[in-house]
Parts: C-alpha cells; structure tokens; sequence
C-alpha cells in the first residue's frame, strides 16, 4: 500500500517536474525513488554536471534520448539513474521478473567501470545485476545471468548469448543504454549490436551515449531511437 502510494506520488512529480523551468541543480531537486537518492547520498554525489541535468530529466520522462558530450562530463550517472528509475517505476522485482535493462558498453575495461558505479549507486536496490563480458566459457557466464534484472556488456559476448540462447530471456526488457556508442562505431560492432537489437523487444526506452557527434552514432540511431531528444553539451568557450 505504501509503496503503491509512492509510486503515484512520484509519478506526479516527474509529469509536473519541468525542467526548462526550474532546472535541477542538485540530484535532490530531482524526482527520484528513495532508494536511488539515498544511493547517490551515500556516493558522496550532490551537484548534477551539465549533461545530467539535461539528460536525467527527459530519460525520467520516458523519452529517447541521443546524447553527447565529451569524456568525463559525467555520462555514466547520467544513464544509470534513468535506468534504476524505469525499473522502479515498472515495479520490477528481483526474482521474479527477470532482464529489465541492457547496457552496451565498448570494451570490457569500461563495463567494469559502469557496473561498479551502478554497485554504490545502486546499493538501496535489490535489483541484481551482473557483467557479460567473457573470460570464462559461456556456459557458466550463461548460468550465471540467468535471472539478472540489468546487465553490462560488450556487444559481442551479449550477442553470443542471445544467438546461442541458453534461456536468456529478453523479452521484457524496457531500457536499452549504449554507451560510447562513437567508440561501439569504431571498433567495428555495427552489425554486433544491429543484430543484438533484433532480438529485443521494440517497446522499450532506448539511450545512446557517446563522446563525440559522428555520422556512424546517428546511423546506429535509425534502428532504435523513437522521436529521440537530442542533447549536446558543449564545453564553455
Ligand atoms: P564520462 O562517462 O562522461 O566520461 P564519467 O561518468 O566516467 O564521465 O564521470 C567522470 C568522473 O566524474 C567520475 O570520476 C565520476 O565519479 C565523476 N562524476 C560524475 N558525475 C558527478 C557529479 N554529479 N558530481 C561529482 N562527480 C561526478
Ligand atoms: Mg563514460
């Protein structure tokens, strides 16, 4: 019941929240769930960067987003946050429902890094979460994610276990984040990840992140992105 009463709660704030007109400033002035705020909290991190108060905002909203802005600007906080929210929102539980939200991520060097930041941020949830990145045969890295509610990988070791299927179940999935989706580009995971989205539902939130705006991260947009907001943060001159 009280949780029910939360839930109302917050989604009213977020459909009353406008940021155009009070933007956010502090992780505080945002409409989040107890347990996400209390996640940053205990991070130490208080004031948004640039790209999350554009971002944060219309990712809690729903919306698609394509999003650029340079190397540490802040972009990790800026998906994992809409990620934990959607799940909040949608009720998911730990358990019973099972693969809630995808994060694509270049190199395994870098999953590492999201999946850690997701770890403290994330601490108040009881969401499972885990890493497909390879290093051990994929039967036992495929037992393993089973039942996660989120998952950081790299496109191909995902690929790999949707193809091969040992009952990964994807079908509920309602967000998709990739993240250096320039440098997903560059190292040659185009036809990884257009093949990865086949096997996802289509009725889904969808986040691309990356560093730089290029040609080849609006060509990965065209499969995916529904009437996606565009943000760009500059550096100040
Ligand atoms: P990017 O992915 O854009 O390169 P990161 O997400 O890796 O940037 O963040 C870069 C650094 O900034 C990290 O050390 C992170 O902890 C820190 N950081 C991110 N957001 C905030 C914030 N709101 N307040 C303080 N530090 C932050
Ligand atoms: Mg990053």
């Amino acid at each position: 019941k009280r949780e029910n009463d939360d839930h109302d709660r917050l989604k009213k704030a977020i459909e009353e929240f406008d940021p155009k007109a009070t933007p956010a400033s502090r992780f505080s002035d945002l409409p989040l769930c107890e347990a996400t705020a209390s996640g940053l909290r205990a991070s130490h991190f208080d004031t948004l960067t640039d790209v999350q108060a554009r971002a944060i905002p219309a990712a809690l909203k729903g919306a698609d987003l394509l999003a650029a802005a340079k190397t540490g600007s802040g972009k990790t906080l800026a998906f994992l946050i809409p990620v934990l929210e959607k799940l909040y929102h949608a009720k998911w539980t730990n358990n019973v429902d099972g693969l809630g939200a995808l994060i694509i991520s270049p190199t395994r060097e870098l999953a590492v890094q999201i999946f850690d930041v997701l770890r403290k941020i994330g601490r108040y949830h009881d969401y499972s979460a885990g890493l497909v990145i390879g290093g051990k045969s994929l039967k036992e890295e495929a037992e393993r994610i089973d039942r996660m509610n989120i998952l950081v990988c790299t496109p191909g070791r995902m690929l790999q276990h949707l193809d091969q299927s040992f009952g990964l179940n994807v079908s509920d999935l309602q967000i998709l984040v990739l993240d250096e989706a320039d440098r997903i580009m560059d190292m040659g995971f185009a036809h990884a990840v257009d093949a990865l989205v086949e096997h996802l539902p289509r009725e889904r939130q969808t986040l691309l992140f990356s560093a730089t705006q290029s040609k080849k991260v609006s060509d990965l947009a065209r499969l995916s992105l529904k009437d996606p907001e565009y943000v760009s943060v500059h550096e100040a001159a």
